[in-house]
C-alpha cells in the first residue's frame, strides 16, 4: 500500500465514513487510504486529510487538491466530464470547471496535461468510446479524414479530391458540373457510392476542413490537420452566398 500510515482509528472512521466502499468509484475491493494534500507537502495524517480508495483509483489519483476535487472525484472519465458540459474535448470541460470555480484556467490546464492521471485509461476512455461510436451513430467521419486514436487523420488521396472540388467551385465550376466530373472519373464517395449536389455543398460548407469542429453551431479548434486554407474556405463560403446559397460564416 502506498503512504498507507494513517493511524489505525483514523482508517477505521474514514472506512466508515466511505461505507467500506472507494470514495470514487464505490468498489468494495482492494481498499487503500489516500493523503488528499500528500505527506511530502505536509499532509496530515487526519482523517479530514484521508479519502478511501481501491486500488486502481489511488494509483491514478491526482495528487494537485483541485484536480483531485473537482475532476477526480467528481467524473470517472474524461468522456463523462465532456458530456456533463456538453463540450467537445476534456480541456472545453476543464475550461467551464475553471469558470465555475473563479480559478484560473491556464495554470490547472498545465497541471491537468502534466498530472499522470489525465493520461490514464480512465481520462482517455471518452476518445475511445467516441472512435468506437464512429461507426454506427451521431459522427460522420468527414470525406478526406480517417478517425484514428481520437485524432482525424488526413487520408491522402481524399484529400486531394476535397482540394480539387473546392478550387473548381473557386474557378466558377456549378455543383452540378463538379458532380458530373466526380462521377466521370469514378472517384468513390466515403460510402463509396455516387456523388451528389448534397454531398459537394457539404464539403464545401464544412470547417473541419479547415482545422475547425463544429459543435452545435459554435467553431472549436481541433487538433487535427486542415485540408484547406482558412481563406479560401471564407472566399467559397461568399461565394456561394453570392449564388444563392445559405452560406456557413464562423469567426476564425
Ligand atoms: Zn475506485
Amino acid at each position: 500500500m502506498r503512504n498507507d500510515d494513517f493511524p489505525p482509528p483514523i482508517k477505521k472512521l474514514a472506512l466508515k465514513r466511505a461505507n467500506n466502499r472507494c470514495e470514487r468509484c464505490w468498489t468494495e475491493k482492494d481498499l487503500e487510504f489516500h493523503h488528499i494534500t500528500p505527506v511530502r507537502f505536509g499532509g496530515k495524517k487526519t482523517l479530514e486529510n484521508c479519502l478511501v480508495f481501491c486500488h486502481n483509483c489511488h494509483n491514478i489519483a491526482p495528487s494537485d487538491i483541485f484536480l483531485l476535487k473537482n475532476i477526480f472525484l467528481r467524473f470517472s472519465s474524461s468522456k463523462e466530464m465532456i458530456h456533463h458540459y456538453k463540450v467537445e474535448n476534456e480541456y472545453e470541460a476543464l475550461k467551464c470547471i475553471c469558470g465555475e470555480k473563479g480559478v484560473n484556467y491556464e495554470e490547472i490546464k498545465q497541471k491537468f496535461y502534466h498530472d499522470p492521471f489525465s493520461h490514464t485509461d480512465a481520462v482517455k476512455e471518452g476518445m475511445k468510446l467516441r472512435a468506437e461510436k464512429i461507426g454506427h451513430s451521431g459522427f460522420n467521419i468527414p470525406f478526406g479524414y480517417d478517425y484514428k486514436d481520437g485524432v482525424l487523420k488526413i487520408l491522402p488521396n481524399e484529400a486531394e479530391v476535397v482540394r480539387s472540388i473546392y478550387s473548381q467551385y473557386l474557378s466558377g465550376k456549378s455543383l452540378d458540373e463538379i458532380v458530373k466530373m466526380l462521377n466521370l472519373a469514378k472517384i468513390p464517395t466515403k460510402r463509396g457510392g455516387s456523388w451528389a449536389k448534397k454531398t459537394i455543398s457539404t464539403i464545401l460548407k464544412n470547417p473541419v476542413y479547415c482545422g475547425y469542429h463544429r459543435y452545435e453551431e459554435k467553431l472549436t479548434r481541433g487538433i487535427h490537420n486542415k485540408i484547406i486554407d482558412a481563406k479560401i474556405y471564407k472566399e467559397i463560403q461568399k461565394l456561394i452566398c453570392e449564388k444563392g446559397g445559405k452560406q456557413k460564416n464562423y469567426d476564425f
